[in-house]
């Protein structure tokens, strides 16, 4: 295995990265625990002043880190730097709410003093997808220096330079030598990882199959472990939805990162008596947008990540239209170099259609018309999957109703589903296992510590 940046937009092969050996990796993990045994020891607010600082970096940076971003895995540029603002924006909720969020809590018992307080768990291994490749890492990265432990991240193989420059802007915002370290680790390289004492815990991002992997490994090891795997998020339009916003909110939903979100909209769940009418203008909006060089600033759809993903995507529309799904828009890739698929809408898809019951990774959208509110949960919960879910109505009641009934762990009502460091960010099933953001991501990797004081034997 290796690293490599190979350019989506073009195929050209721009540069390739030797992967570190074991022991050079081993050597890593041990001086970031070396680092984190003394950043632990910080009381909680003078760490508070780094995270400002990185928002800064960040903000400075965001040209230059947007344009690997968008080199590397091809998302258009005014999102990349979208995504580099939002993590500055990460780092500044994490600064001011951060004392807080880790503020020790009393609780009554029977003793003289029952506390509970906050330690950080030590050194913890970040396996990483190339899709958010700042967004993803330092969603972890941030609330788990903030507890105190250090980090070490194996990003995806096909995002180095953009891992490197995470390691960086965590250097320029004066973090301490080696307490943030990005590694360029093949999964042998992993598997030593998590096995060595020195790791804690490790936190994975990515799809189920390599969800299974390191939890079987962190399983071995009795090691805590935190995964955010894939999605097949229902969009559920009700037929009192405002049809102008909820159309709109269909072509954000689907189309952010070119489809390729864990949390876009995939599976578009539609109320019959605004079907024909919802269809067809999600059709014509989809086939209107802007397809092309990610690096222009008009781009609104890039490539997909390779010609393998184009592929698969590709196999998934023709087995779709050879079970009787109807391609309304889209359906081929654009001729010429590079990975681009055409935006795609079909309809008259049902359960059996891999379009339906896979994760379709890219921009394809499978229409399912249902007559009522129970079939749209049923519809929407017949998957193995269960990160987020948006229901599009006038009635608020009946949203937070529909809300309550998906198996999902972030319902959005009128809003496509996005992340907030404010707000707790994972999922159920095969989704994954525990939160990030909020103060429960920052709690995961914790000791929470219950200190118990007894006044016996004191005269
Ligand atoms: P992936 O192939 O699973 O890779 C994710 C990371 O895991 C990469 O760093 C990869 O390294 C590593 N990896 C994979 N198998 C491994 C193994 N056996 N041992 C050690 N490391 C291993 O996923 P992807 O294609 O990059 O990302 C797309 C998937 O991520 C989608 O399913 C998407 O829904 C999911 N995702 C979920 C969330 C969420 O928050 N729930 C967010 C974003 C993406 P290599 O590149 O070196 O193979």
């Amino acid at each position: 295995m290796k690293y490599e940046t190979v350019n989506p937009a073009t195929g050209e092969r721009i540069r390739a990265h030797e992967t570190q050996s074991g022991a050079e990796v081993l050597d890593i993990v041990s001086a970031c625990a070396d680092a984190q045994r003394l950043w632990w020891e910080l009381p909680i607010e003078e760490r508070l002043p780094y995270f400002t600082r990185l928002a800064s970096v960040l903000r400075e940076n965001k040209d230059r880190f947007g344009g690997l971003i968008t080199l590397e895995m091809g998302k258009p540029i005014s999102e990349a730097v979208g995504e580099v603002e939002k993590c500055a924006w990460l780092c500044e909720v994490y600064a001011e709410n951060g004392l807080d969020w880790l503020e020790e809590e009393l609780v009554q018992a029977d003793g003289l003093e029952h506390r509970v307080v906050f330690q950080p768990l030590g050194v913890i291994l970040s396996v990483m997808p190339w899709n958010f490749p700042f967004w993803q890492a330092l969603r972890f990265g941030v609330p788990g220096l903030m507890a105190g432990n250090g980090s070490v991240l194996k990003h995806a193989s096909n995002v180095p330079q953009c891992s490197m420059a995470i390691e960086e802007a965590f250097a320029l915002a004066g973090f301490p030598k080696n307490l943030f370290r990005s590694v360029l680790a093949g999964h042998d390289t992993v598997s030593e990882m998590i096995a060595s004492d020195k790791i804690a815990g490790v936190s994975l991002t990515g799809s189920t199959n390599a969800g299974e992997a390191i939890a079987a490994l962190a399983g071995k090891h009795l090691k805590k472990v935190v995964l955010e795997l894939g999605g097949s998020d229902p969009f559920i339009v009700l037929e009192d939805a405002d049809l102008d916003f909820a159309v709109e909110g269909a072509v954000r939903g689907r189309m952010i990162c070119a489809g390729q979100s864990c949390i876009a909209a995939k599976r578009f769940i539609v109320h019959e008596a605004i079907a024909d009418e919802f269809t067809q203008r999600f059709a014509e909006r989809m086939a209107a947008l802007r397809v092309g060089d990610p690096m222009l600033p008009t781009t609104q759809v890039g490539p997909v990540v390779h010609e393998k993903a184009l592929k698969e995507l590709l196999a998934q529309i023709v087995e779709a239209r050879d079970l009787g799904g109807k391609i309304l828009c889209g359906g081929s890739r654009l001729e010429g170099p590079g990975s681009f698929l055409e935006p795609t809408v079909i309809s008259g898809t049902r359960p059996q259609m891999r379009v339906v019951s896979e994760e379709t990774f890219g921009p394809v959208a499978p229409v399912i018309v249902v007559e009522n509110d129970e079939e749209a949960v049923s519809v929407a919960n017949d998957t193995e999957f269960g990160l987020g879910g948006s229901v599009w109505t006038r009635d608020l009641a009946r949203g937070q109703s529909l809300a309550r009934k998906l198996e999902v762990g972030t319902v959005f009502v009128n809003s496509i589903v996005k992340s907030d460091p404010r707000m707790p960010f994972g999922g159920v099933k095969k989704s994954g296992l525990g939160r990030e953001l909020s103060h429960y991501g920052l709690k995961e990797f914790v000791n929470v510590k219950g200190i118990n004081i007894y006044s016996h034997g004191i005269a």
